[in-house]
């Protein structure tokens, strides 16, 4: 053991870390900041829906900023928009630094646990039409019946052309439903473990009931429902194969409580770490270093398929900002990505005092505290996880302290509890420093998930930090 020399004693006020609220000792002009942070925000949930629309919401917030889509860029262009296959993208504000020198990444994931419809999805019975659906992510099944869904998404013909779906948004549009059973009849029911009250075969929405021609014979509630997306969209039954349809809760974006202090939504996760990092780089000033956000696609489902980020996703997005500038070569590209540096941009789970018992107080995210730095995921024994290094940690410390963002050490629950990871294990396969930082919300993956509003704006903070300081 080396022998240290005594240090000179810390202020006892500094001796201890405590987590400290977003909201404590704000002034009034803070607290409106927070506030109107977050009705852009709404907007944002309320526009995208589907990763789809999020990308095309993305691309026109960001082409008022100044963003080119690179494939219309010029050299001399240095704030460019990336599309993948219409799912997945990506904005890079390039600075004057050497690509070599790497890049400060956010990358957030803008996919959400719904219904996706299945590719034969219609059938009647009992003389009432019906749709078929193959959940996406992990949902909880019995959170989605009984309740409004809207109908989202794009068929493409078997010319090639391509339909634009949206049912159930405005006020005097049809939505859908799932039916549970009534509680009177519902015994043998209530007797199952939670997992099977609905099975994935039960998700069948219900879509109409009066038969083509006002005549009930084999058929006619199928015929009759094409008729009405053949007269309104030119589509047949044979272009549900080629869609991709989902279902999504047809409320908007709500205040939550009578202070209004939460925002209530589905698809936060993680929408709500995708608009933080946007806006944090539409808002930071101008530095020398190369700065990029990148918003995934498939994160729900395991981050597989070539818009996940276990694909070589975010290599061709560099490859294809070096390639711009004249810098194309495997040399960069390789240097450029293992000197980046990222944040994992991800929802973690607040304590919620109902269930506290799955997490451990002293590590857990607490709601209205501010944003998470979270150093691994995965579950018990650190499993399937990214661990940033202590250095990088530190890094991300400093720049959020000096920047005056309220933020909080957070792991996800109890050790042997279960887990969960995110896109940061994949991201680390190329050398760089990755570490997950995003909003805590409660409800994560219900059709009404919570997030507050202070957290939701120290977010945007911390990624506002990261860009200036790291
Ligand atoms: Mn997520
Ligand atoms: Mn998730």
């Amino acid at each position: 053991m080396v022998k240290q020399k005594k240090q000179k004693s810390l202020d006892p006020g500094k001796l201890l870390y405590t987590k400290k609220s977003g909201w404590d000792g704000i002034s009034k002009t803070a607290t409106k900041e927070i506030m109107d942070f977050s009705k852009g925000y709404k907007k944002f949930l309320d526009d995208a829906k589907t990763e789809r629309e999020a990308v095309c919401v993305i691309e026109k917030l960001s082409a008022k900023e100044g963003y080119v889509n690179i494939e219309k860029a010029k050299k001399t262009d240095k704030k460019l928009f990336i599309n993948f296959d219409n799912v997945s993208c990506v904005l890079a504000d390039i600075g004057s630094m050497d690509f070599e020198k790497g890049f400060l990444m956010v990358g957030a994931h803008i996919d959400t646990p719904r219904l996706d419809l299945k590719g034969c999805p219609l059938f009647e019975a009992e003389d009432m039409a019906y749709l078929k659906t193959h959940y996406y992510g992990g949902i909880k099944k019995y959170q989605w019946v009984s309740r409004s869904l809207a109908l989202h998404g794009v068929v493409i013909t078997n010319e090639g052309k391509k339909v634009n779906v949206v049912i159930g948004e405005d006020a005097d549009d049809p939505v859908f439903t799932i039916n549970d059973l009534l509680p009177h009849l519902a015994q043998d029911q209530m007797q199952k473990p939670a997992r099977k009250i609905i099975e994935g075969e039960n998700l069948n929405i219900l879509i109409g009931s009066i038969p083509y021609k006002f005549k009930h014979e084999k058929d006619s509630l199928k015929k009759a429902m094409m008729q009405i997306l053949n007269e309104k969209y030119g589509i047949c039954e044979e272009d549900f194969i080629s869609s991709e349809l989902q279902l999504v809760p047809s409320e908007k974006a709500r205040d939550v409580g009578f202070d209004r202090s939460f925002v209530g939504a589905h698809g936060q996760d993680d929408r709500v770490c995708s608009y933080a990092a946007m806006e944090a780089l539409f808002r930071v000033e101008k530095k020398k270093v190369n700065k990029f956000v990148m918003f995934f696609d498939k994160e729900e489902i395991g981050s597989k398929g070539n818009s996940g980020a276990n694909s070589n996703i975010l290599e061709r997005a560099v490859n294809n900002i070096i390639n711009l500038y004249g810098k194309g070569n495997y040399n960069t590209l390789i240097k450029a990505l293992e000197n980046s540096k990222f944040l994992s941009a991800d929802v973690n789970a607040g304590i919620d005092p109902e269930w506290a018992s799955t997490m451990e107080k002293n590590n857990a995210a607490k709601i209205g505290f501010g944003v998470c730095l979270t150093k691994f995921t995965g579950s018990g024994g650190k499993s399937n996880s990214n661990e940033a290094h202590a250095e990088f940690v530190a890094e991300c410390r400093k720049a959020f302290n000096d920047e005056d963002v309220r933020w909080q050490s957070a792991e996800l629950g109890k050790v042997d509890q279960g887990g969960g990871g995110t896109i940061a294990m994949f991201i680390a396969e190329y050398g760089m420093d990755v570490i997950d930082c995003g909003t805590a919300v409660l409800a994560m993956h219900s059709p009404f998930e919570i997030a507050s509003k202070a957290d939701i704006f120290h977010t945007f903070k911390a990624y506002k930090a990261f860009f200036k300081h790291v």
